[in-house]
């Protein structure tokens, strides 16, 4: 028994090194920087198998410190791709792109002149109990429409490009973009959610 509670000792600052923000790994930032920062992205589809795959995993937190240059590269990137005409997006997720990292683009419909806010290792810390009903659509699943059920207020803590913490509290149709791209960032698709209430999506 005393073993034991010596191994998980010894394992304890292991396990919270593996929590921590890793480095971009050399693949990782050959992707970022395999366009300039004005050219799309390609943006995976589930309708392509290996596509379907990476869009599944979670995705992994960002460290501005060690990568702050590569992610403000592919941040630009990211709101190139969202909104280039052929996509149109209100929201994109990085793992769309091909990145499993922890960051998403939204276009803040609750702020003046709508703007498209990049958000570092986000995370819904409390959601509202009163919910709404409203019709979803993803960049990743081509003529695919359906009403999905999300909470009406989300508190949101993430940190910004200049690596400065926020906690923000959303509600109404931004709040429903933001459940939307975090849940990319753990591999749940709006899809799923629609599944989960016995209905099956529009075609
Ligand atoms: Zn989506």
């Amino acid at each position: 028994m005393n073993r034991i509670i010596l191994l998980i000792f010894l394992l304890l600052p292991l396990i919270a090194t593996a929590q921590k923000a890793r480095k971009l790994k050399k693949k990782e930032i050959r992707l970022i920087e395999a366009g300039n920062p004005l050219d799309t992205m390609r943006v995976l589809l589930v309708t392509n198998k290996s596509d379907s795959t990476l869009l599944r995993k979670s995705c992994k937190d960002v460290d501005l410190d060690k990568n702050g240059g590569e992610v403000i590269y592919f941040s630009k990137r990211l709101i190139v791709t969202m909104t280039h005409p052929k996509n149109m997006g209100v929201g994109i997720a990085a793992p769309q792109v091909g990145l499993l990292r922890n960051i998403i683009c939204v276009q803040r419909f609750d702020k003046p002149n709508t703007p498209n806010e990049i958000y570092i290792n986000p995370t819904i810390i409390s959601c509202s109990d009163s919910t709404q009903l409203g019709p979803e659509g993803c960049l990743s699943i081509p003529n695919k429409k359906g009403e999905v059920k999300r909470a009406a207020q989300i508190t949101l803590e993430y940190i910004d490009l200049d690596g400065k913490k926020h906690i923000e509290e959303i509600e109404g149709f931004t709040a429903v973009i933001f459940q939307h791209e975090i849940d990319h960032l753990r591999g749940i698709l709006f899809t799923d959610h629609l599944q989960e209430h016995g209905l099956k999506p529009k075609d």
